[in-house]
């Protein structure tokens, strides 16, 4: 019988396991925590997005540079089948009007217990507090070494996550035993990562957030991105959906300018105040702005960074604050310091390099009978699902080759 071996008991661990259990295989999942899916019990604040609704087609974007690798494994194992999957498993699921999907019960347990329990009727055995520590190469297989046991495998998955949240157990762990083995590593950096910024004004107003703003990304004063979502004030910078999925591509010294009105340009929202100044010159000028529904804390804020009197009305407002004002409004500049590091990122960007791996297997093109499956891969993709999903296929997929038995 040929024993697959799978360290780490994630999503894409488990999903792996129990897709490739069937005759023939002894699965065993190797996990070095006490219990398996730290991790995906805290994803979506602990309900679990655990996939994005669309075609195939619309998903590959999301994952930046990498997403048509992932394509094969999108096509064998996508959304619907997750959806599919799950529901089969007793997981209802509910799809959010923006296209996020999540268990009807908002609770990732659920998710959680729906995997081990098929590991469980597959027969899949999973051995927690199993930290791999080494891993060999010998003539017919690997030898795999954890703190208390040594086991042999026919065909080995490396399913160990990235380094970001490190107290779930992901910490980087399969880059070391992928590098032991050959395999290049794609230098790692923390992704979907808040930012921190320089001279940061808004500290006291952490926990203001706002739908669908624009966020312009400079380099060098030249725009690179532009990228609408949705913005979290936090106490040293900006977060939310809109800057984690911007953060991939962000460095520190950039700098991002907000428009809080993205619904106008420059232009138009300079004829619209004036208009509205003309008419209401008895106002103050934050009473005035405040017709733009934005929180009355951010219009205070706005007002006396642009140097304005609380006290001034319309009237009074010289064409210098009000040219200032407009700047705040559509392009309020913020430097980046730095972006947060692995213990507060939700993803890693890099990993292993995916040009050594075989897109439509996930078998190591170094090594035979070698497969990565999940974070660990140089994959990363946007909130809203798209990393869930990926550990699901790049597992199923690692599963199909291990359970058409091209072993033996
Ligand atoms: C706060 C937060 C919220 C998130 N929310 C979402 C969301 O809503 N939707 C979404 O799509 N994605 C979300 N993500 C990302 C998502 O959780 C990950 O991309 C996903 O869990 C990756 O799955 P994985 O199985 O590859 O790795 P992991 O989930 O990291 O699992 C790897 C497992 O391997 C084990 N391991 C590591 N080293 C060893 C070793 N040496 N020996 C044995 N075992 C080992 C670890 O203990 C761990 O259990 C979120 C992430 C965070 C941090």
């Amino acid at each position: 019988m040929d024993t697959v071996l799978i360290v780490g008991g994630g999503p894409a661990g488990l999903f792996c396991g129990l897709q490739a259990a069937g005759v023939g295989r002894r699965i065993v999942v190797l996990e070095k925590k006490n219990a398996c899916g730290r991790k995906l019990l805290i994803t979506g604040t602990g309900q679990c997005n655990l996939t994005h609704g669309g075609a195939v087609s619309e998903f590959l974007p999301h994952y930046g540079d990498h997403g048509t690798f992932l394509r094969p494994a999108l096509m064998n194992f996508n959304n619907l089948d997750l959806i599919r999957f799950f529901a089969d498993h007793g997981v209802r699921t509910i799809t959010e009007p923006q296209g996020k999907v999540f268990p009807e019960s908002r609770k990732a347990t659920e998710v959680l217990d729906a995997l081990l329990n098929c590991c469980r009727e597959r027969g899949v055995e999973v051995r927690c507090n199993e930290p791999v520590q080494e891993v060999r190469r010998e003539q017919d297989g690997f030898l795999v070494r954890t703190e208390a046991s040594t086991y042999h495998a026919d065909s080995l998955v490396i399913a160990t996550g990235g380094a970001s949240y490190p107290a779930t157990g992901s910490t980087g762990d399969g880059y070391r035993i992928a590098g032991s083995l050959g395999h290049t590593i794609a230098p790692v950096a923390p992704a979907l990562a808040a930012v921190m910024v320089d001279g940061y004004p808004f500290a006291d107003l952490s926990g203001i957030s706002f739908a669908g703003v624009t966020i312009s990304l400079f380099r060098d004063t030249k725009r690179v991105r532009q990228h609408t979502g949705d913005l979290l004030l936090t106490h040293h910078g900006l977060s939310g959906p809109g800057i984690l999925d911007l953060s991939r591509h962000i460095l520190p010294g950039d700098e991002l300018k907000v428009s809080f009105l993205p619904d106008m340009n420059r232009d138009g929202v300079a004829g619209d105040l004036n208009a509205r100044i003309a008419a209401n010159g008895t106002r103050l000028v934050r009473t005035v702005l405040a017709e733009y529904q934005l929180p009355e804390r951010l219009v205070r804020r706005l007002v006396e960074m642009a140097g304005i009197p609380a006290d001034m009305t319309a009237a009074h407002l010289a064409k210098e604050g009000r040219k200032h004002l407009i700047t705040l409004l559509t392009e309020c500049p913020f430097v980046v310091k730095n972006l947060e590091g692995f213990e507060a990122a939700m993803v890693t960007r890099g990993g292993v390099d995916l040009s050594e791996v075989n897109a439509k297997t996930m078998e190591s093109r170094l090594v035979p009978h070698l497969f990565f499956a999940g974070e660990v891969l140089d994959i990363d993709g946007d909130t809203g699902g798209y990393n869930l999903q990926a550990a699901f296929s790049t597992g199923a997929l690692a599963a199909k080759k291990i359970a058409a038995g091209t072993r033996r």
